[in-house]
Parts: C-alpha cells; structure tokens; sequence
C-alpha cells in the first residue's frame, strides 16, 4: 500500500525538501540531507529488516551491535535507554551506552549515535558551524524533545539556530497516525492547528507538522522532511501494524 500525501494545509512548502529514501544496501536506508553548497553533511541510516530490535534490559540486540560495527568499524557506539522523555544527554567517547534519555548530543566526530523507532519520529541535527550532531527519539509523548535538543546546543556549543539542520525522518504519518479525540486536541492546543487533524470525524496526529512548527518557532531554517510513513509503508517497522507484541525496532544511526 502506498502512503496517502497528508493534507499540508498552513505548510510553508518553500522550506522543505522532500527527499527519498535511497538503499544504501538491502537492509539499511539512507538518511540524509539534500546536497549542500557548502558539503560535508554527515550521513544517517535507518534499518529495516536487520538491526534495530532491542529489549529494555539490554538496549540493542547482539544484531544491531554487529551491524554497526560491520557498517563503521572503529566507532564507538552509543545508544540510550528510550522511555519516551524529554531528556537530551551530551554525550563523549568514554561514556557509557543505555544511560535514561531519548536524545544524544556530539561534537566527537569518532562517536555513532543511535535509537531505536517503530512508528515514532527520528530527528537528526547538525551545526555545521560548532560540528555537532544530535539524534533524538519524538514520538507523541515526546514532542517538544526538539525545543530541549536546540536550547542544550546553544548553552553548551554556541549553536544558533539559523546556522542549524534539521532532518525529520520516517515515522507514522498523518494518513495513519489515528488517536482519541482527547490526544488530537491535546496534541493541536500544544503544538499548534496543523498538529493534528479530524478527517471523518477521526482525529490524527502530525508528527512531521508539529516538529516544524516548533523548529519554525525557534527559528531555524533548514528543515528537511524524508518522505515516508512507517505504517502504510511496508518497507518499514510499525509499532501500530505490527502490534505489541510483535514489533520490531529500526535502528536509525547517526
Ligand atoms: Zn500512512
């Protein structure tokens, strides 16, 4: 089934450039900005079939940890341990994996970031200027995440964000993304009109919509949206499609 276009009424369209997914090989997709003038963007993944299953025990699966360390060998690898907060950790080569967060911050350019997603939202940032690199996890639960990310960039680099990228990648979009009426409303009165929307009388939240209008309000410029919605999309993992007890994780590498 291919994803329905989602409505992007209010969207300021001059901003944004879809991009597609391009296979960089049969399990693994590529995440990345379009070409830069100015170049030098680092790349991001996302996993399909292999790799991102974790338990919360033990954050990532053996798998995953082989993959990446087939994929870039001689990084270290660090990950945390996702519960749907608001919580940014800047993050060192000595530091230990699996810490409580769902954001990770760098300016180590020999340190991989990873999380998990299966239906929620991956962002990844980059400050050209101050070489950092952020990766978080925003989910429904977890909109704002951003908003945390972009004001720990300024305080600890310096980072503006006019000079700032943002990449929002595949998630559960609008044509899918059904919920209660109560979280559809809760969801607009917080992020603003477009965040969610009722079709049928059904309301459905729009991850993409909200992210850029807090981005938007913190005033950042570039923004880059990946087109693909992980439910309708089966190329993908869904939490939703899938169900909870079947789901698999997708590692998102950055
Ligand atoms: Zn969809």
């Amino acid at each position: 089934m291919l994803c329905i276009p989602a409505v992007c009424a209010g969207r300021k369209q001059e901003k944004l450039v879809h991009i597609p997914i391009m296979s960089v090989d049969p399990y693994w997709l590529d995440l990345s900005w379009s070409p830069h003038p100015q170049g030098g963007f680092p790349k991001g993944y996302i996993s399909l079939s292999h790799g991102g299953d974790f338990n919360l025990r033990s954050p990532f699966h053996t798998r995953a940890i082989q993959e990446v360390g087939r994929i870039f060998p001689g990084k270290r690898f660090l990950y945390c341990r996702q519960e749907h907060t608001k919580i940014v950790r800047i993050v060192a080569a000595n530091d230990e994996p699996g810490q409580l967060g769902d954001g990770l911050l760098t300016q180590e350019a020999n340190i991989l970031l990873g999380i998990t997603v299966a239906d929620c939202l991956p962002i990844l940032l980059w400050d050209p200027k101050h070489q950092v690199r952020g990766l978080l996890h925003s989910g429904w639960k977890g909109t704002g995440i951003l908003e945390e990310a972009v004001v720990l960039m300024d305080k600890m680099y310096g980072t503006e964000p006019k000079d700032l990228h943002v990449l929002l990648g595949p998630c559960i979009r609008s044509c899918c993304y059904r919920v209660d009426p109560e979280r559809g409303q809760w969801f607009s009165s917080q992020f603003g009109e477009g965040a969610s929307r009722i079709r049928n009388g059904v309301y459905y939240v729009d991850l993409i919509q909200a992210n850029q209008t807090i981005a938007e309000s913190l005033g950042i410029r570039s923004i880059e949206v990946v087109e693909g919605c992980t439910y309708c999309d089966t190329r993908f993992h869904s939490y939703r499609r899938e169900g909870p007890s079947n789901f698999q994780r997708m590692l998102v590498l950055f």
